[in-house]
């Protein structure tokens, strides 16, 4: 990666920790849980609101934690409003593969913004935290009962 594109992804990272979107606690939310990395202390709460065929109509999260996982999270909702639920997996299977070094290290067109997380994929201890948010929200869309309060954590 050259170094004007590694500082690029730097600053996109610190903008959206100082300035998170989607900073809120929506109160029609169908579906919300928390997440917990207890490595780094961060909490995040996603909330979604899933129309009956599927679509992610809204996602917005609360809570505190490092820049990274404060980033992760805005980025996330972001790239879902809109999307369906199925569209939602598939995408953080793939921001998975990056960032955890699974897949090869070549940029991967379909993660859009979040590429800029993919630096993550050189320090382990960081992968927890630019997950943690998806891994919130995978619970809240498996929960199906409205308002249920899922704790995950990353370990
Ligand atoms: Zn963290």
């Amino acid at each position: 990666m050259s170094q004007d594109l590694r500082e690029l992804y730097q600053e996109v990272i610190l903008d959206h920790g100082k300035r998170p979107r989607n900073h809120r606690r929506p109160d029609d939310a169908t579906a919300c849980a928390q997440g917990h990395n207890p490595l780094c202390g961060d909490r995040v709460t996603i909330y979604v609101r899933v129309a009956d065929d599927g679509t992610i109509e809204d996602v917005a999260f609360d809570g505190n934690g490092c820049a990274i996982s404060i980033a992760s999270a805005s980025l996330m909702t972001e790239a879902l409003r809109g999307r369906s639920v199925e569209q939602a997996r598939a995408l953080f299977a793939r921001f998975h593969a990056r960032v955890t070094g699974e897949a090869e290290d070549a940029p991967d067109a379909a993660l859009g913004k979040l590429e800029v997380l993919s630096g993550v994929r050189d320090f382990p201890v960081r992968v927890k935290c630019a997950t943690l948010a998806w891994h919130a929200l995978r619970s809240a869309l498996e929960s199906s009962a409205a308002g249920t309060e899922t704790v995950v954590s990353t370990e």
